[in-house]
């Protein structure tokens, strides 16, 4: 199917973008990579009056480190995020993860921040960044604010942006030394979207667990971190009941639908399943220094 008649704009500054949203009156769309946009003016599902496409503002195509905090601008490409060395030697759970998303055509051109501002609950970012305690900076003409993921992300495919504001920068502070971390999914076939996942990261000082952070993707509205099975490990000396209390807890916290792929019951299974294993992986990486992952990409 071919798009509804639309007006385009093509700011190539920052700047010029933000004109673009506070003069904008009428509905209207910030375009990036454009991978989750597109299907949808192509199939009619939104007929936004204006695109504003930021994909040639090249002072937001950037992933640096600065004193610890890995900035990430709203333009990097998930292949620039996952390949970079910062991110890979403070944060392994992201290029874990990102072996699920898409594929390398996808990965190129679109970008972190239009999976997040997206916020698809098969999407495995919002659910990593939540991990990591990322930050989002929000601007628009007026000024900027900075939120976290609990404030940015509301339910499927909603954020908290208001019409004439975007998403310039990710903010991944820096991470406990020394932390395991786990991110499993799964799917019908390989490379297709999740039916659910689980990510843990987590710390281990003399048989105790600290800074646990366990949550879902797919498995119920608006689930990120879950912090009643996170409680089930923080603080606690490491076991198999321990263990098990939060793979009981998970089965009971989540709130999976039912759909054409799978049943309720099913994916409460696979939460308690899920929950187990990566807890239990994060667990054997901790302290480690080996799990930073072999990459065949180029470090950027
Ligand atoms: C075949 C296929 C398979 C895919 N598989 C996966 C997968 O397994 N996992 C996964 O996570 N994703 C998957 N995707 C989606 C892909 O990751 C997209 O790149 C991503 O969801 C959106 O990024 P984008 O840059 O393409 O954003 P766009 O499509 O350009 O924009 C998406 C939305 O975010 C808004 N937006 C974009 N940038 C900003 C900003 N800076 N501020 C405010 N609003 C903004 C846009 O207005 C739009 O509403 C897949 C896509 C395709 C086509």
């Amino acid at each position: 199917m071919k798009p509804p008649v639309f007006d385009y704009e093509q700011p190539t500054s920052l700047r010029a973008a933000l004109e673009s949203l506070s003069r904008n009156t009428g509905t209207f769309k910030l375009l990036a990579g454009g991978y989750s946009l597109l299907p949808l003016l192509n199939a009619r599902t939104i007929s936004p009056e204006c695109i504003i496409d930021i994909s040639r503002i090249g002072e937001l195509r950037y992933v640096t480190e600065e004193a610890g905090t890995i900035r990430i601008g709203a333009l990097a490409t998930h292949d620039q995020v996952m390949n970079n060395s910062a991110v890979i030697r403070e944060c392994p759970i992201v290029f874990e993860a990102y072996k699920h998303v898409g594929n390398h055509t996808i990965r190129n051109r679109g970008t972190l921040c239009g999976s997040l501002c997206f916020n698809d609950p098969t999407a495995e970012m919002p659910l990593i960044m939540s991990l990591l305690g990322a930050t989002f900076v929000v601007r628009s003409s007026w000024g900027s604010r900075t939120l976290s993921a609990n404030d940015f992300f509301k339910g499927p495919f909603t954020n908290s942006l208001m019409p004439n504001e975007m998403l310039v920068e990710v903010r991944i502070p820096r991470q406990p030394a020394g932390h395991g971390h786990s991110f499993i999914e799964i799917s019908q076939r390989y490379g297709d979207r999740g039916l659910a996942a689980a990510g843990c990261m987590l710390t281990l000082k003399y048989g105790v667990v600290s800074d646990v952070r366990i949550g879902f993707r797919n498995l119920g509205e608006g689930l990120g971190r879950v912090r009643a099975v996170e409680a089930e490990l923080e603080n606690k000396a490491v076991n198999a009941a321990a263990i098990d209390a939060a793979s009981t807890a998970a089965r009971q916290s989540v709130r999976p639908e039912a759909d054409m792929h799978a049943d309720a019951e099913y994916r409460r299974d696979v939460a308690a399943t899920l929950t187990k294993r990566v807890i239990e992986t994060a667990l054997m990486r901790a302290g480690q220094t080996s799990h930073v992952p072999s990459f065949s990409g180029r470090l950027s």
